[in-house]
């Protein structure tokens, strides 16, 4: 069932959006090569509940860090450890949630770590110019499918793959709520669009091929070919004046 929020609940929305987009800003700032994605999720759970928040993912499902940290070839859902040295070349990916009165955001970004290669940056350009292909659909009278097609087709023109066994989703009371947003799709089908919807999109991009699988942790997802991955994820509320980003802080 897709909830529809008021007014009143989108206001609350943009606060959670606020905090979650000013957390991974800040995280993205301390990202440089010696430091361990442990340290990473430890700031990111004391920012976050210095703002008065409560971190969404701690615990979510089980989930044991503040914020799913993956490197490289890691796609998504990776779990923050001290073991995990950033290095120079690395590319990191921050996905990162906060919970404020009963609403959460939702919002992911992949930073470089020191020099990245030609191919490490254009992944991460694409990846993240894919979002924003696929939100100029995100408005009232489009459809589900309108926003996976511009992702997916933006993405396969610069020669990459758009991961197909996780998609974006409704987010609002739930960190996960309908409809399914997938990142490919046929223009004008699904689930069409309307105001008071908020939505999570978050294209995940491989240099390779799109198939991944899950590491013996039952967390981690990684390309199945070993090759480098993106991601990038706002939080969008559907409105009659256009997609608002609720996550994007600058
Ligand atoms: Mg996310
Ligand atoms: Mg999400």
């Amino acid at each position: 069932m897709i909830k529809l929020k008021n007014k009143q609940q989108l206001e609350l929305m943009k606060e959670a959006g606020r905090i979650t987009g000013e957390v991974l800003y800040a995280a993205g700032e301390r990202i440089r090569e010696g430091i361990t994605t442990k340290e990473l999720d430890e700031f990111i759970r004391e920012f976050i509940e210095r703002h008065g928040a409560r971190p969404t993912f701690l615990g979510y499902g089980g989930f044991p860090g503040s914020a799913c940290i993956s490197v490289n070839e890691q796609v998504i859902h990776g779990i923050p450890s001290d073991k995990v040295i950033l290095k120079d070349g690395d590319i990191v990916k921050i996905d990162v949630g906060a919970e404020y009165k009963g609403f959460t955001g939702d919002s992911a970004c992949t930073f470089p770590v020191g020099n990245v290669s030609r191919e490490a940056k254009k992944l991460i350009e694409v990846t993240r110019e894919s979002f924003y292909r696929g939100i100029a659909n995100a408005v009232p009278g489009k459809r589900v499918g309108d926003i996976g097609y511009g992702i997916e087709s933006y993405v396969e023109e610069n020669g990459f793959s758009v991961v197909r066994a996780y998609v974006g989703h409704g987010v609002g009371h739930d960190l996960h709520e309908d409809p399914e947003i997938p990142n490919y799709g046929v223009p004008g089908r699904g689930v069409r669009l309307c105001q008071g919807m908020t939505i999570a999109v978050e294209p995940m991009v491989n240099i390779g091929g799109h198939q991944v699988k899950v590491l013996d942790d039952k967390w981690t997802v990684v390309t199945a070919d070993g090759s480098l991955s993106a991601h990038y994820e706002h939080s969008v509320a559907i409105t009659d004046d256009g997609p608002l980003l609720l996550t994007k802080v600058c």
